[in-house]
């Protein structure tokens, strides 16, 4: 059976967090659209040239590039039963998009989960985190601190911290996320996919939640 699931919520209120969670619960690729323009950002190509001059302001890549992208992604062999969808979409012609590729697939979105928290909790979460130069994984100083200051627990490379992490962009980012983002909570309540979750507890209390989200709403889950 084709599973798909998005992660729906503002900047920093823990979808990538949470995404590989279940990823790891349902064995499906997790597939972040910002971790792979990051990806290109660091290769230095044209996708990656063209994405960061949008990115370093807190702003959306336009539609056409980004539904480019995840078409191509899907064509992966490791989406072969689907895949966790972490900030894909974000906009409803995305969302249409979504559908279309999906259709053409033999599949649809299973659940949406809206994950939810107050705008000064989002820019806290986000001014603290810091980000794994190898492979994107994500800690937080308070929240979830590395083991040893700077260094990843897991791949050992350096931690950073975003440039779209910084304050002025997070704010407009929160706004952007307002503005475009925001209508698909009515785009997917219409549909009856959407759950909401409670995103201000702790990872752990997320995830237990997200998984008896899991149970109910999936035959297999
Ligand atoms: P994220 O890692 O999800 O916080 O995304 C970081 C940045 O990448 C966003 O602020 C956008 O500039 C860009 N981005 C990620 N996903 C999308 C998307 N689905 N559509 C447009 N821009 C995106």
């Amino acid at each position: 059976m084709l599973t798909y699931i998005v992660l729906l919520g503002p900047p920093g209120v823990g979808k990538g967090t949470q995404s590989k969670f279940i990823a790891n619960e349902l064995n499906l690729p997790h597939i972040s659209t910002g971790d792979i323009f990051r990806a290109n950002i660091k290769q230095g190509n044209e996708l990656g040239k063209l994405a960061d001059s949008f990115i370093s302001k807190g702003q959306l890549v336009p539609d056409d590039v980004t539904i480019a992208m995840l078409r191509e992604r899907f064509t992966q062999p490791d989406c072969k039963n689907g895949a966790i969808l972490d900030g894909f979409p974000r906009t409803p012609a995305q969302a249409d998009a979504l559908e279309l590729l999906l259709n053409s697939l033999g599949g649809r979105v299973n659940l949406v989960l809206f994950i939810t928290a107050p705008a000064e909790s989002l820019i806290e979460r986000l001014a603290g985190r810091w980000t794994c130069r190898a492979q994107g994984h994500v800690f937080h100083e308070r929240f979830n601190p590395p083991k040893v200051k700077g260094i990843c627990d897991i791949d050992g490379s350096e931690l950073y911290q975003r440039d779209d992490d910084k304050a002025e962009t997070v704010l407009n980012r929160i706004e952007i996320y307002k503005n475009q983002t925001a209508p698909l909570i009515q785009y997917y309540t219409e549909r009856k996919l959407l759950t909401e979750v409670n995103g201000i507890e702790s990872i752990e209390a997320v995830s237990a939640e997200i998984k008896s989200v899991l149970k109910k709403v999936l035959p297999s889950g």
